[in-house]
């Protein structure tokens, strides 16, 4: 079958990529930018694979059987755990030099306004291809991310895919992202995948927290109760690749692990692992301090299960922190 991938190039997306054209699927790498995409897929070991930007988009599109959509501009910029605590710091530090706090509430304003904005923008484009693709030429599958912050957060209550959505920002911003890929054709079958946080090699979450524990100073942000729902990257893009090729995955699946953990477990398991101390924890109240809004999203998290995945039977390769940690690490 013919795939093609927005947001290829990123984390998740290169991955899938790699296991799409092992597995002997054309793949359409639908990017911003050639010379990037080029680089992350040179030609010798991924011959036939095809990258686009933007303005053949819909050539690609057209054509395929099967769309998946992974762009965003990384929430991780500047305020989110991901950045780990010395960005933080460096955060607190650079806004109370400048304009005691001003500056990253401006910051925060226009990094808030760019998440949201790269999503709706890219999944409406790749919408309104698919839409607008010829019968025959229209591919029958789009699956597309999401993300469990959907459900805002909570310390204490327990989410599927049934649950209502939250009030907060990130909340907002799944809720539009998905009504944006919910316009798409109703004869398309569409997985929208609620993604946890992501676990693999070289890249995100984790990527930003190592080089903190190798320098002793990892450690929660916050009380460390806050909930946290990951996956194991291999188990994301298995789940991607099942929701692409299976026609029981439709509608909202959460792609997190069975057994999220809290956030001070979670750098206890990692401080293991790693053989280092997780110490060091960045108190709320600085936080709050600085990032104002944005501090929910480092302080908060909240407990997703996935639901859907099992009763679909999905395997996941991966359901426990430590075992997913020890791999990745190993
Ligand atoms: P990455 O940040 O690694 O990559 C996403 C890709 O999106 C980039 O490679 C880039 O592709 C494209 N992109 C980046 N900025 C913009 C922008 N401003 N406008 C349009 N496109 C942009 O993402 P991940 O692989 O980590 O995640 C994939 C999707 O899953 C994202 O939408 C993310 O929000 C979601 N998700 C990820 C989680 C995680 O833990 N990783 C957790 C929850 C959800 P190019 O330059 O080729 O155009």
């Amino acid at each position: 079958t013919t795939v093609s991938v927005t947001g290829a190039t990123g984390f998740i997306g290169k991955r899938l990529v790699q296991r799409l054209h092992a597995d002997k699927h054309s793949v359409r790498v639908l990017t911003r930018s050639r010379s990037k995409a080029q680089l992350i897929f040179p030609v010798k070991d991924f011959p036939g694979i095809v990258i686009a930007e933007e303005r053949e988009w819909k050539d690609c599109i057209q054509g395929s059987n099967a769309v998946v959509n992974l762009a965003g501009m990384p929430i991780s910029t500047r305020w989110s755990p991901q950045q780990g605590t010395h960005g933080i710091f460096f955060q607190w530090m650079a806004s109370f030099a400048i304009d005691q706090g001003n500056l990253s509430t401006l910051v925060v304003m226009q990094i808030k306004k760019e998440i949201k904005q790269s999503r709706i923008k890219v999944t409406a484009k790749v919408v309104d291809l698919i839409n607008g693709s010829p019968e025959g030429l229209r591919p029958t599958v789009l699956v597309s991310a999401t993300a469990v912050g959907y459900y805002g957060s909570s310390e204490t209550q327990v989410f599927d895919e049934h649950s209502p959505s939250g009030n907060d920002y990130l909340a907002e911003v799944c809720r539009e992202w998905e009504a944006t890929a919910l316009r798409v054709n109703k004869d398309v079958r569409l997985a929208l995948i609620r993604i946890g946080v992501v676990l693999g090699k070289d890249g995100g979450a984790l990527a930003k927290m190592i080089p903190l524990f190798m320098m002793f100073a990892g450690g929660p942000l916050g009380s460390g109760q806050q909930w946290f729902s990951w996956i194991h990257l291999d188990d994301i893009v298995n789940l991607i690749y099942e929701a692409l090729t299976n026609p029981s995955y439709k509608g909202v699946i959460n792609g997190t692990a069975p057994n999220p953990v809290r956030l001070a477990e979670m750098c206890e398991q990692l401080g293991n692992v790693m053989g280092r101390p997780s110490w060091l924890p960045v108190p709320d109240f600085a936080l709050k301090a600085v990032l104002g809004e944005g501090a929910s999203v480092v302080l908060d998290g909240q407990k997703v299960l996935p639901a859907k995945a099992k009763q679909l039977g999905f395997q996941f390769k991966y359901p426990h922190v430590k075992d997913a940690l020890k791999t990745i690490l190993s």
